[in-house]
């Protein structure tokens, strides 16, 4: 594998050197070939540091709003070549952007790097062995994020330097994607105000461009009841049982869910449930979520749910409030975005992955009850991703800001996310691998949007129409703030154990 990466590096850097040497007198139109061999080659030198970034965040294994040490290490890294990093921004002590450049058009890489509870694992083992019992860990893979677009934003400086391109390249690293919490805030805050271009990358088992809409809009709002305890026994008939209230909300909507677009989505946890039997509760709350395939139709719903709450209260002499925690809209992708991210990834190619790794993916498939499948060898083709169910709160920067989405093959298929199976690869030489393709096609298809205006005015159009037809609003109230002690408890819990595992290594891009 090793000496497989290497003879590719060398014949690169040869060809990069010679590339760039008949390149030097020309303008970039001129050789776009070999801009971006110079580009491959950036990656192809640094594919260790890009790997040592994936792997130190993995480590870290920090949940959302709680990427400190995250953010201090990338904020270093990208420092170290040459960016200008902000963290802090939007309120948000643990959100980086950085940006290097200068004047349109600026692309802009939106991604994140936090992990889940419970999803601490030891590296490479097939069983559960957590590293840290109990503790957070990476498994979705947002770690190899990071490496990924700070390999590709190096390459492209490196480019840019060498054809005095104009224009600027930022990445985005938003807190808290796991709670789908910090976009709207940044999109509330101007974060994107000045971005022509947005790639929003993610971690998958595929190679694909995405467009269109990718996710669905969804709404997390918990609803409080007060009401007046009182004996259980003895004088019930003096209290008022805000649990009653959570009970019949919880009716309330399953009798609307047959009025509902059949799209629809929504469930609910009861998060506070009563005190003792024998005391009527003065204190109620449910969680909900409400979810549908644009944020116009799970605002209606919500708003349904929203009286659905007041009727709750009105039957049980309760009073009630709800707040709204967290509001994403479903992405919107763009076509023209999407084929030219394709290109690129058609000219880069899948991995090459080894007998090694297909073996260790199938025998992980066999173990886990998958299906036994290996790695995918095979790119996908342009327009083969559906609607997920799922949500993203990246969604709300594609409604601002021209977009579409990149997923990279760096986990093995079948492994589902959410699980402490996804923490076993993500530090492998499969997520390796995939993270260094993905830089590099990351790099190509910024290099295009800032070589070929044609590309952004035509992405531009597109957008207009989109958003025309529907129009961007903000969901989440005016006055709310991030939720800043988010995880905090957890974190605070497990952090001191997980520091011995720190990697405390040094990234030096060359
Ligand atoms: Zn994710």
């Amino acid at each position: 594998m090793r000496a497989h990466r290497h003879s590719i590096l060398s014949a690169t850097r040869s060809a990069a050197i010679l590339f760039g040497f008949l390149a030097a007198a020309t303008p970039v139109a001129a050789e776009p070939d070999a801009a971006k061999a110079l580009a491959y080659a950036a990656v192809e030198r640094n594919a260790d540091e890009i790997a040592t970034i994936g792997d130190s965040v993995y480590y870290f294994g920090e949940l959302g709003m709680q990427e400190f040490e995250s953010a201090k290490f990338v904020k270093q890294v990208m420092e170290s070549i040459g960016f200008t990093v902000e963290v802090g921004g939007a309120g948000m002590p643990t959100n980086v952007w950085a940006h290097w450049g200068a004047g349109k058009p600026q692309i802009v890489i939106v991604s994140e790097m936090d992990a889940l509870p419970g999803g601490s694992q030891t590296p490479g083992s097939i069983e559960h062995k957590p590293l840290v019992p109990g503790g957070p860990g990476h498994m979705e893979g947002h770690n190899t994020h990071p490496g990924v677009a700070i390999g590709a934003a190096y390459a492209v400086k490196q480019v840019m330097e060498r054809y005095n391109i104009a224009g600027s390249v930022a990445i985005s690293l938003g807190p808290a994607e796991e709670q789908i919490i910090s976009r709207p805030y940044l999109v509330r805050a101007g974060q994107f105000k000045d971005s022509d271009i947005a790639i929003v990358l993610h971690i998958g088992d595929n190679f694909a461009a995405g467009y269109g809409l990718m996710n669905y809009a969804a709404i997390s709002a918990k609803f409080t009841f007060h009401g007046k305890t009182a004996h259980g026994a003895v004088n019930p008939w003096d209290g008022k049982d805000a649990v009653d209230a959570v009970e019949l909300m919880d009716i309330g909507f399953d009798k609307l869910r047959e009025h509902l677009r059949p799209t629809y989505r929504a469930h609910r946890a009861i998060t506070a449930g009563g005190i003792q039997p024998n005391i009527i509760p003065d204190y109620g709350q449910i969680w909900w979520f409400v979810r549908d395939a644009s944020m116009p139709a799970a605002k209606e719903t919500f708003d349904k749910l929203t009286r659905i709450a007041e009727g709750a209260a009105l039957m049980t002499g309760t009073t009630h409030e709800y707040q709204i925690d967290a509001a994403a809209w479903p992405q919107l992708g763009l076509k023209s975005i999407a084929e030219v991210i394709q290109a690129n990834i058609d000219a880069v190619g899948m991995p090459q992955w080894s007998e090694e790794e297909q073996e260790f993916a199938r025998k992980f498939q066999a173990a886990m009850g998958v299906r036994v499948v290996g790695l995918n060898t095979r790119q996908t083709p342009l327009g083969q991703r559906g609607q997920s169910a799922s949500s993203n709160d990246n969604g709300d920067v594609t409604w601002v800001v021209p977009s579409a989405g990149l997923s990279f093959p760096a986990s093995v298929p079948g492994i589902s996310y959410h699980n402490w199976q996804a923490a076993v690869t993500p530090t492998s030489t499969i997520a390796h691998k995939g993270m260094v393709s993905a830089s590099k096609v990351l790099a190509g298809a910024v290099l295009d949007f800032l070589t070929k205006p044609e590309l952004v005015r035509q992405a531009r159009a597109e957008f207009e129409k989109a958003t025309t037809e529907m129009k961007y609003f903000a969901v989440l109230p005016p006055d709310a703030k991030p939720p800043l002690d988010l995880n905090k408890e957890t974190m605070d819990r497990y952090r001191p154990e997980m520091t011995r595992h720190y990697l405390n290594k040094t990234v030096r891009f060359n």
